[in-house]
């Protein structure tokens, strides 16, 4: 567990999407996390797990339907007015997973960079341009770049474009939403390396949103996983990959080959069959009755919490296995 004081703590952080006919898609439910100043917290889970919807609520991008976070000990709002997020932009950003869809084909690279300057600050036009080149240069790009369209440059670029915009501001949370799963293998490594760098150099907190377990066991202090709309494991990043103690962080650990042959034998191994339920139709007791291979009884009618594993400190796993 981080020394670090708390500086993001959601509460029972509930967000649904209602669907004609009363019906609702449960995309995160009672959901508690804390995060701890210049943390990295990576979270897992397969698609429809709700990890963005988490990360986009977190930042005001949704409204809450429910629960509370706090941000420093003073409460976020549940919905975010223009007034909500001029306050809060400067604090807390997001790089986007998708560097094509994500940044404004219209608008030259120089204007998507500083275009957060333009809105949060007094800084003059060459101020604002003099600060986009330098924040060009930071990601690897060169200040010249500033006069050109996103079309004109790659993905692994791209993604440096909207890692400049999101940190120009000088945040101190950035939830970076699967910000290397659109480019290519051979991009990936550098990407992250950048980040990690920014944040050493920042001193700045991270939710790190992947697929990629190995990725987020390399980036992050501690490993949250996700399954439909709820935390079902979290603790220490190295201990949740090579130890999981959820039966569904067991099949996700095993179906993400670690490249270290040394490491990639210490692992255990398991199968799982089916798909992710809708969100919609959530079953009762465990989320994961459906597909766990170890379901007992009391899985198909009584729900898991989130609890401390008494043998292991710093983990929680919500799971009957471990006393729920
Ligand atoms: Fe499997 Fe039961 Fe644990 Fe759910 S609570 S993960 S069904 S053993």
């Amino acid at each position: 567990m981080s020394a670090n004081p708390p500086l993001l703590v959601a509460d029972q952080l509930t967000k649904y999407f209602p669907l004609p006919g009363g019906r609702k898609i449960h995309a995160v439910d009672q959901v508690s996390l804390t995060i701890h100043e210049k943390e990295v917290v990576g979270l897992v889970g397969e698609s429809g797990s709700g990890k963005s919807t988490l990360g986009k609520t977190l930042i005001g991008l949704h409204p809450r339907t429910s629960g509370t976070a706090t941000y420093r000990g003073q409460p976020l709002p549940q919905r975010y007015r223009p007034e909500d997020f001029r306050y809060w932009a400067p604090k807390t950003q997001m790089i986007f997973q998708d560097p094509y869809s994500s940044l404004n084909p219209r608008m030259t690279v120089g204007e998507i960079v500083g275009e957060g300057l333009q809105l949060h600050t007094k800084l003059s036009a060459a101020e604002i341009r003099d600060r986009a080149g330098d924040w060009l240069k930071r990601v690897g790009l060169e200040p010249d770049h500033m006069s050109r369209y996103p079309h004109e440059f790659s993905g692994g670029q791209r993604q440096r474009i909207g890692i400049a915009r999101a940190l120009i501001l000088e945040p101190e949370f950035v939830v970076c939403d699967e910000p290397i799963s659109a480019l290519d293998v051979s991009v990936q490594a550098q990407v992250v390396n950048l980040l990690d760098e920014l944040k050493t150099s920042m001193g700045l907190t991270l939710l790190f949103i992947a697929h990629d377990l190995s990725m987020v066991r390399y980036v992050s202090d501690r490993m949250a996983v996700m399954y439909l709309g709820v935390i079902v494991e979290i603790g220490p990043a190295s201990d949740v990959f090579f130890n999981p103690k959820h039966p569904y962080t067991e099949i996700l650990v095993a179906s993400n080959p670690e490249p270290d042959p040394a490491s990639e034998r210490n692992r255990r191994s398991a199968t799982v069959t089916g798909e992710i339920p809708s969100p919609v139709d959530v079953p009762p007791g465990c989320r994961f009755q459906g597909r766990c291979p170890k379901v007992m009884d009391v899985c198909r009618h009584e729900t898991p919490r989130l609890k401390p594993v008494s043998e292991d400190p710093g983990r929680q796993v919500a799971c009957h296995l471990y006393g729920s």
